[in-house]
């Protein structure tokens, strides 16, 4: 291993790679990760020395606070490789935004640009060579934080441990997707944790979704908790709903989590000129819209699938089948958003960052 010093990063090279083993063709989302990390650790009040090292387990107490009160929060982010080989992030400074956002609710540390974004940039450059080019290729990027500090007494720890792993990734086709309208269970509740990317969220979405799966639908569309009305967001995507003409999704909330493929879709939309309204969509509505014809798509939104078409929607104990559209805004705004993300279409909201 050869160490050496680059912006106050430190940098440990790994002896070997792994990129020789990968079928960059065939990639399970979310299962491969490249030869380096990124590693900073909060100690002392201060953010420590970063370093890039080689991937590999690390070595935790088993009293930290993570294991036992659930502070954890991450990121989902990606960068593109155009064809003259540079390294583009799409909107990065949005993910450091919302990342600070969900540490300050969950009483972690804020992390400065400095130590996210440069820390993201060098690794990538180490790792370059697994970002592979191409409409459908990304590079999947999972900052995360966790409270390391030791200790099984329920107060926030003082200590703490920011990472950023990549994973290569391909487009990914989810199939025919089902959803659920939830009548029981609620993903957030006001004034709790629905707008921060906490761990606890997607843990305690598995057993409804699981339920769900056992009954035909990949997905469940979860509603506020007070009412079980209005439609919010489903799994880890922001959902949108085509009435007629008008598309339409949730204004986000403290129980939403506010999607950067979201509001790129929305001003996406604008500029094509498409009729956008940001408002609550209630589950009553969405299937008087189904009876009468009105309803002609539902898509999620999210950074790993893009935009993914939902086929049908259940609603107390009654399916309702969406048809098939010669004009789908899905489509439209999909290949705009991909053909900005890939540097294929001229980014005029210069929204892509150059590696
Ligand atoms: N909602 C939830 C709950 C999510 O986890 C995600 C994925 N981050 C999204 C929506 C979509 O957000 P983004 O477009 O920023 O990936």
């Amino acid at each position: 291993m050869s160490t050496t010093q680059t912006n106050k990063i430190e940098i440990i090279k790994a002896t070997s790679t792994k990129i020789n083993d990968v079928d960059f063709d065939n990639l399970s989302f979310g299962a491969v990760f490249t030869d380096h990390l990124f590693e900073c650790d909060f100690k002392n009040g201060e953010w420590q020395t970063p370093v890039i090292k080689p991937y590999a387990p690390i070595l935790m107490d088993p009293s930290s606070k993570v294991f036992h009160y659930g502070q954890a929060i991450f990121e989902g982010m990606k960068a593109y490789k155009d064809d003259k080989d540079a390294i583009w992030l799409f909107r990065p400074e949005e993910n450091h935004k919302r990342f600070n956002a969900s540490a300050v609710r969950m009483a972690m540390p804020e992390i400065p640009e400095a130590i996210f974004l440069d820390g993201l940039n060098e690794l990538l450059k180490l790792d370059a060579e697994w970002v592979k080019r191409g409409n459908g290729s990304s590079m999947y990027i999972r900052p995360f934080m966790i409270a390391t500090g030791a200790g099984v007494v329920a107060n926030p720890s003082d200590e703490y441990k920011f990472m950023i792993l990549l994973s290569p990734a391909k487009s990914y086709y989810a199939g025919e997707v089902k959803v659920i309208i939830a009548e029981h269970y609620s993903r957030a509740a006001n004034g709790g944790i629905g707008a921060a990317k906490a761990a606890g969220n997607y843990g305690a979405q598995f057993y409804p979704t699981n339920l769900a799966n056992k009954d035909g639908f990949q997905q469940v569309i979860w509603t506020d908790d007070a009412t079980h009305t209005k439609l919010e967001e489903a799994g880890t995507m922001n959902v949108f709903f085509r009435i007629n003409d008008t598309l339409l999704t949730a204004p986000t909330s403290e129980r939403i989590l506010d999607g950067i493929t979201r509001k790129s879709l929305l001003a996406i939309a604008e500029k094509e000129g498409l009729k956008t309204e940001v408002r609550s969509v209630l589950a009553s509505e969405l299937v008087e819209a189904a009876k009468d014809g009105s309803l002609k798509e539902i898509f999620g939104a999210g950074t790993a699938a893009v935009v993914s078409v939902i086929k049908g929607f259940s609603y107390k104990d009654e399916y309702y089948e969406l048809p098939k559209t010669d004009d789908s805004y899905a489509s439209l705004l999909k290949e705009k958003l991909t053909g900005i993300q890939n540097k294929l279409a001229e980014d005029t909201f210069n929204w892509t960052v150059q590696v």
